[in-house]
């Protein structure tokens, strides 16, 4: 450990520190970072670890336990009302920001859609460079919860970014240029990457997305260094149930191959299994540990008709940090069939659960089941598994963890209405634990939906591939009555929950489901934000809301907190759009709310402000006549939610991220209306032509069902006319 880290552990007597610092200071400013450590942002395995991150925010959770708690105290329960803001920064864009800010050396770096990445004085927000990967927009099609990304990693004076379109990144943190570029995945399937990466003993650690369209998922471990990969964890067999001469080979040789069939959609699609966002290093036990997605496609029944657990789909595995070897895995849904992934918060802590008070250490996570599981770390035992919400999927967790199904949650073409629903009891939104406190804060959600087989299921090459009719149970014109009703049905809270006691301690409701992520720190406090916009601090042992700021815009993502200067900084990156926004933007009574992405920061006595996100007022009326009988317009609310509406919104109600068709001018131009749909008039901006999907018959009543809920929500026709 360098002086400098030594004197941030506080394990250097502070007067040693003192003549460090004067010895250091002789050599000028630049002096103090050459001298001290070999580089600028010289971070290792050391300086992340859990036992040394203090005043820094150098990994996505925090430190390599994820806990995303902070143990500085100078914001605390007694002075938090005195927080105001310190600076933001405009990250310009109107799409969904996810990721939480990395301070080192008193530089704070963070993503913005498309994977762009900030350099900014973490004192003062002043831009010290950005870098723009120059991603294809076509390539946000592939997206299924919008061009987000949760941040980047730093490592031996590098910063790493997962870019959309599949690229790992490593930049000079001073200058932000590109020292090497490595594509992780085939580009010519609907790979996508969102997460951070993590780096540990010099590797860094990448997963990847896009197991509704239809993938094969797997993590990557890639040399900090030069950008070799060094080895790669599949967490689906390939369609032969052959070697890939791969980490995973001997796992699917001992448990996973025996849990898939030889026939189903999974052979084409992939079988999905993304790890998209929780990937935890376990120093204690040398392994890495992290979460798998949902299966490709959702419903078992096309994607493996033997029927089996399908093996690491929905699980929390462990492997061997230096060579990827498996070590053991946890599976929370058996045969998923909802978009239950198991990729959410994995956070490591030490837990009063032995005899006489001994602490075990231990792996929990709060996934999209709707179970909190608690799970020994070394070897991934299951200790506990209990409902955080309300569950009707299944009546509780057997002695070995496995769930104990409700068999109408094995949906048929009849529709069953689930909870949670695929958006999950907690989605990507970060969690955190309080080892003061000894409490895990859960940004839980409850967001049913009504699962159905669809009965006309064939894998396509561009768009989600999911076997499920997201059309079951829904009118096919919604007038603001149906509307007001689903959104009753949306409910969101802070859960404070007990892993040792297996109940919560307090819970706060919350006006949305889409709750954002948790900061917890040693002043006593828990941080979380709101997508409606409130930024709030709570007192982490009863739950008392204790200060507040509108932050007008999005506060979804993770929050941070660092100390320069002797002032500490609370720190949030805000925005609109991601999975929620572009699916339930009937949850909002906002017209249109592209509210600029922005950066953020707080402290004691900070009088900056916020700036009006200038929004952009939307003529709400519809733009041409309804036309087309009931039967067209049914047909187009089925085609509308097999081939819209993951991007433009249920009922063809947009959030405002992307275009409200409902108001859009093309709907009035048969013409203009087949140029965009079919034929890919606006590609460039993301919106690729569907006439390989869509024939133009099915286009058309696409266009009459739109117009048809525009003139619903309008109080005109809610018939939807006659021709
Ligand atoms: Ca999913």
């Amino acid at each position: 450990m360098s002086v400098r880290n030594a004197l941030k552990a506080g394990r250097i007597p502070a007067l040693a520190g003192l003549g460090a610092l004067v010895l250091l200071a002789a050599c000028g400013q630049e002096g103090i970072e050459r001298a001290g450590d070999p580089g600028f942002a010289a971070v290792d395995t050391a300086r992340i670890s859990t036992a040394s991150a203090a005043e820094e925010w150098l990994t996505y959770g925090g430190t390599y336990d994820e806990q995303r708690h902070s143990r500085l105290t100078a914001i605390n329960t007694e002075n938090v009302g005195e927080l105001g803001v310190a600076w933001t920064y405009d990250l310009a864009t109107n799409r969904g920001v996810e990721s939480t800010p990395i301070v080192v050396d008193g530089v704070m770096y963070v993503t913005s859609a498309w994977s762009v990445v900030y350099a900014l004085d973490a004192k003062t927000g002043a831009e010290k460079w950005v870098y723009d990967p120059d991603v294809d927009r076509a390539v946000g099609v592939k997206a299924c919860c919008d061009v987000v990304n949760r941040g980047v990693a730093v490592y031996d004076g590098k910063i790493f970014v997962g870019v959309i379109d599949g690229r790992l990144e490593a930049l000079d943190a001073q200058t932000g240029k590109v020292v090497w570029s490595k594509v992780t995945v085939d580009q010519s399937k609907p790979y996508t990457i969102t997460g951070a990466p993590r780096v540990a003993n010099g590797k860094v650690l990448i997963g990847n997305g896009g197991a509704e369209l239809g993938v094969r998922g797997y993590l990557s471990a890639y040399d900090a260094s030069t950008g070799d990969l060094v080895w790669r964890f599949y967490t689906v067999p390939n369609p032969e149930k052959q070697p890939d001469n791969a980490a995973s080979d001997e796992a699917f040789v001992r448990v996973g191959n025996v849990t898939w069939g030889d026939e189903g959609a999974w052979v084409t699609d992939g079988g999905g299994g993304t790890v998209w966002d929780s990937i935890v290093y376990d120093e204690a036990n040398g392994q890495i540990i992290f979460g798998v997605g949902n299966g490709s496609p959702w419903n078992r029944t096309f994607r493996d008709p033997a029927g089996g657990d399908n093996l690491f789909l929905s699980s929390i595995v462990a492997v061997d940090a230096e060579t990827g070897a498996y070590k053991w895995h946890f599976q929370t849904t058996p045969g998923d069939n909802w978009d239950y992934t198991a990729t959410q918060t994995i956070i490591l802590a030490d837990l009063p659960l032995g005899e006489y008070g001994a602490t075990r250490r231990v792996v929990m996570q709060a996934p999209k089941n709707g179970f909190f599981y608690v799970l020994d770390a070394r070897t991934g035992q299951f200790l506990s598994g209990d409902a955080f919400v309300p569950v009707n999927w299944a009546t509780g967790l057997d002695r070995t963890g496995r769930p104990i199904e409700v068999p109408e949650a094995r949906y048929s073409r009849q529709p069953f209405e689930q909870t949670p629903g695929p958006l999950g009891a907690h989605n990507w939104h970060p969690m955190a634990f309080s080892p003061q406190t000894g409490l895990a804060y859960i940004p839980a959600q409850e967001i049913p939906q009504a699962y159905a087989e669809d009965p006309r299921f064939t894998s396509r090459p561009v768009g989600w591939n999911t076997g499920v009719d997201f059309s079951a149970g829904i009118p096919p014109i919604a007038p603001p009555e149906v509307v007001r009703f689903l959104r009753s049905t949306l409910k969101g809270r802070l859960i404070a929950w007990d892993p040792v006691a297996r109940q919560p301690r307090w819970t706060v409701e919350h006006d949305n489901a889409w709750n954002g992520g948790i900061l917890s720190t040693a002043g006593g406090l828990v941080f979380q934000g709101k997508l409606g916009g409130e930024f709030a601090a709570y007192n982490a042992a009863t739950g008392e809301k204790l200060w507040s700021h509108d932050l007008k815009s999005g506060g979804a993502s993770g929050p941070g907190t660092y100390m320069i200067d002797g002032e500490q900084y609370v720190a949030i990156t805000t925005g609109w759009g991601s999975a929620f926004a572009l699916a339930a933007g009937f949850a909002f009574d906002v017209a249109v709310s592209p509210t600029v992405g922005k950066v953020v920061t707080f402290k004691i006595g900070g009088t900056a402000q916020i700036a009006d996100a200038g929004l952009t007022p939307v003529d709400a009326t519809p733009k041409a006549e309804s036309f087309g009988n009931l039967a067209m317009i049914s047909q187009g609310a089925v085609h509308y939610s097999r081939n819209c509406m993951v991007c433009h919104g249920p009922l063809a109600v947009s959030s405002g991220v992307l275009p409200d068709l409902r108001w859009s001018a093309i709907t009035g131009n048969r013409e203009a209306w087949k140029g965009v749909v079919m034929d890919g008039n606006l590609a460039a901006n993301g919106m690729v032509g569907f006439s390989e999907f869509v024939t133009p018959d099915e286009s058309e009543a696409i266009r009459a069902y739109v117009l048809a809920q525009a003139h619903a929500a309008t109080g005109n026709g809610s018939s939807g006319g006659e021709p």
